[in-house]
């Protein structure tokens, strides 16, 4: 196993100055390609299952995961990665827009803290109270001053649901405006591709400097002990899902987790199984 964890690599220590600029969006470790790439690729996704799978028998944690990007960032094909080696039953996802009449009628943590996860479930984040500190800054519709109070509410909201044992990891995919560009690009020469083009996202390009300046205030000021950021080089995809998957599975291996002891007396039972058993064979 390689020495340094991702869990400490890819992470925003409490406190720090985030430049983005210092962060290399095409950053992919050692690995030479997606394919040589592909069985560790494999082994973390598969090794997240397995944790999930306690994490949801354990009953005893949550675990919220909250992804932020750019247009054409690669939320969705994360969430496909991250998620399809998951058991549907003990994971949602929820994605956040803009807000309904009704939430909009709410402080902005309402409708977020409903779609906390509950007790041994996993919850995915496609978009999140983060926001309300992002786009909402960049378009001039909260202050500078609301912003700050923004991230002082987040950081004690994130505090309460770290408390009632909801392990928090919020990761920033960050692509080059080069490979958003391309990502365009692709976008308008695929048919099938055609539907996820919107007009929105050409114009927030314009304001790809505002966005990456809100983005390091929001990472500097709120990642913290109990829900640390992440930045994760994001220009290749593979090296992203093996990224996020792999700080997943590094974080929840350290929690130890281990299965509930049974309800049930299992000697007691392995008895009566071999006596039902051998009724029916002489019958
Ligand atoms: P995709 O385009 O990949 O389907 P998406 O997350 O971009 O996914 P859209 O419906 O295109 O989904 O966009 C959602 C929009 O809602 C984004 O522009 C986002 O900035 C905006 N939004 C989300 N939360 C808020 C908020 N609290 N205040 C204002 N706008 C918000
Ligand atoms: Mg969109």
């Amino acid at each position: 196993m390689p020495t340094t964890d991702y869990r400490t690599r890819f992470r925003i220590a409490p406190g720090t100055r985030v430049r983005l600029r210092d962060h290399d969006p095409g950053y992919k470790d050692r690995h030479r390609s997606k394919k040589e790439a592909a069985p560790e690729i494999e082994r973390y996704a598969r090794r997240l299952r397995e944790l999930q799978y306690l994490l949801y028998a354990e009953g005893r944690r949550s675990l919220l995961i909250v992804l932020q990007a750019l247009d054409a960032g690669g939320k969705d094909g994360t969430i496909r990665h991250v998620l399809g080696y998951m058991n549907p039953q003990g994971c949602r996802v929820h994605a956040f827009k803009v807000p309904t009449p009704e939430e909009a009628a709410h402080d902005f943590l309402w409708r977020v803290h409903q779609a906390a996860p509950r007790i041994g479930e996993a919850a995915i984040f496609n978009r999140s109270h983060y926001e309300d500190v992002l786009v909402t800054r960049v378009h001039g519709l909260v202050s500078k001053s609301e912003c700050k109070a923004r991230y002082a509410h987040i950081n004690a909201f994130e505090r309460l649901l770290a408390d009632r044992a909801t392990v928090i990891l919020k990761f920033f995919l960050h692509i080059s405006a080069e490979e958003q560009l391309r990502r365009f690009r692709k976008r308008l020469d695929d048919p099938k591709r055609w539907w996820k083009l919107s007009e929105a996202d050409f114009e927030e390009r314009r304001y790809w400097d505002a966005y990456q300046e809100a983005y390091e205030d929001a990472l500097s000021r709120c990642s913290t002990e109990h829900a640390p950021w992440f930045v994760i080089p994001a220009d290749h995809k593979w090296f992203r899902n093996l990224a996020v998957s792999r700080i997943v599975v590094e974080t929840l291996e350290a929690l130890d987790m281990s299965f509930p002891p049974p309800k049930v007396d299992i000697e007691a039972l392995r008895a009566r199984w071999r006596e039902l058993a051998g009724k029916e064979r002489e019958s």
